[in-house]
């Protein structure tokens, strides 16, 4: 019997688990999938997320193991560069976007260190229940195909926009629309190492995260229709990639020419945005399983960092007072969803791509509303204050 079992080892679960396991609760991290890999995702992470990397401790750690960091914007709007300084804000004046097989083992690691145990190869198949329906764990089958129960006060689904977990526990959706977008990505070397890049054009956002390896992540994300000459493309998607930039932001077009692209092409489209009900007796939902936006918005990394906090906040209330624990769960989906609702509703409006001029006002409040993010989450108390306090 443990005192959670945390299903999906990335940012939300291994963060949570992290977070659990240093109060000194018995925790179980699983993942179906072996890390360090890769995920399908760009990986720019916004102020937030980085304020909660380094109030974790962790962000010296992002730092050394080769993220370069981030000290300049460029916004470059229909072909007007503007390139601004980071200013300091919220205990942080850089960014990060280091690579997911990095970011990833990196939190579970730290999740080890701080003493919970780490299964991977471990798929959920399903999760047990008590004769009142209170879950009391999980079912999952091994690498090997052995089939396998797994106890716990309490189940988190920390497993991903494709949650399996989600309806296992029955959660219900309380809100939800699909992106008529669709985006594409590569790395490329030779590009700025510490400068974000954001370009904007008529049905066109563009962009470079700098990561790892001397490599830059440049993506393009267009409503589906204009994009279906790179998905069609076959083994020309590169190619047909690069001609669409050249055409639309031909500035960035002309560099990731002249750069060496160093990966395949990378894409999906019409993403589900949803925010579910996350949490029930002896269960919770954290990240992506929960609450899911379309990555126009760049903030699913730090989505998962601030809600990883809030959740193990309130399981260690629960574990602590079991008779709190619907007034301490209750809380956590209320500060989840009040702390999400602004960029939700900014993510459905930049998805429908405006025309230019208006896909800016939108930018330009996103950009607010992530700075007051960033405040709010430098002054979480941490769990240890919230236990005192
Ligand atoms: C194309 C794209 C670009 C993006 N760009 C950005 C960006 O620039 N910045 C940003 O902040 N966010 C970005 N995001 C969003 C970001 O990737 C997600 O919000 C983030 O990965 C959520 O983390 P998570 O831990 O909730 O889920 P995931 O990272 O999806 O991890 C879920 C884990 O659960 C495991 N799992 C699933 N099912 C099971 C099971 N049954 N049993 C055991 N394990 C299981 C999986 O193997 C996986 O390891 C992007 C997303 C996409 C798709």
């Amino acid at each position: 019997m443990y005192d959670v079992v945390v299903v999906g080892a990335r940012c939300a679960g291994a963060a949570t688990a992290r977070l659990l396991a240093g109060q000194g609760h018995d925790v179980l991290l699983v993942d179906k999938t072996r890390l360090p890999s890769d995920t399908l995702s760009t990986h720019g992470l916004i102020r937030g997320g980085v304020v909660q990397l380094s109030r974790w401790g962790l962000l010296d750690r992002v730092l050394a193991g080769g993220a370069p960091e981030i000290t300049h914007v460029r916004f470059d709007i229909e072909g007007e560069p503007k390139v601004r300084r980071i200013k300091p804000r919220a205990g942080v004046d850089a960014l990060v976007a280091p690579r997911r097989r990095v970011l990833d083992s990196l939190l579970a690691d730290a999740a080890t260190e701080a003493g919970a145990r780490l299964r991977t190869g471990l798929t959920a198949t399903g999760v047990l229940r008590s004769d009142d329906g209170r879950v009391t764990g999980i079912e999952g089958r091994s690498a090997g195909g052995d089939r396998v129960e797994l106890r716990a006060r309490m189940v988190v689904g920390a497993d991903g926009r494709r949650s399996r977990m989600a309806g296992f526990l029955g959660a219900g959706t309380l809100e939800e629309f699909t992106s008529p977008c669709a985006v594409f990505y590569t790395y490329v070397t030779g590009l700025s190492p510490d400068t974000y890049e954001f370009h904007i054009a008529r049905d066109a956002f563009a962009g470079v995260f700098p990561t790892n390896d001397g490599e830059a992540c440049v993506w393009l994300i267009r409503p589906t229709p204009l994009l279906e000459p790179i998905r069609t493309a076959g083994t020309a998607r590169t190619a047909a990639f690069v001609e669409q930039l050249e055409l639309l932001v031909p500035d960035l077009g002309r560099r990731v020419r002249a750069g060496r692209i160093k990966a395949r092409m990378r894409g999906t489209a019409n993403l589900p945005n949803y925010r579910r009900q996350a949490h029930g007796p002896g269960w919770a939902l954290v990240g992506d399983a929960g609450y899911h936006r379309d990555p126009i918005t760049g903030h699913g990394i730090t989505d998962a960092f601030r809600d990883a906090e809030l959740l193990a906040t309130a399981i260690d209330h629960s574990l602590r007072d079991p008779s709190g624990e619907p007034a301490a769960m209750a809380s956590y989906q209320e500060t989840r969803d009040a702390m999400g609702c602004e960029v939700f509703d900014l993510t459905r409006a930049l998805t429908a791509f405006p025309p230019p001029n208006r896909f800016v006002e939108l930018q330009l409040q996103l950009s607010d509303a992530l700075e007051r993010e960033a405040d709010a989450l430098a002054s979480f108390p941490g769990l240890t204050a919230t236990l005192a306090a």
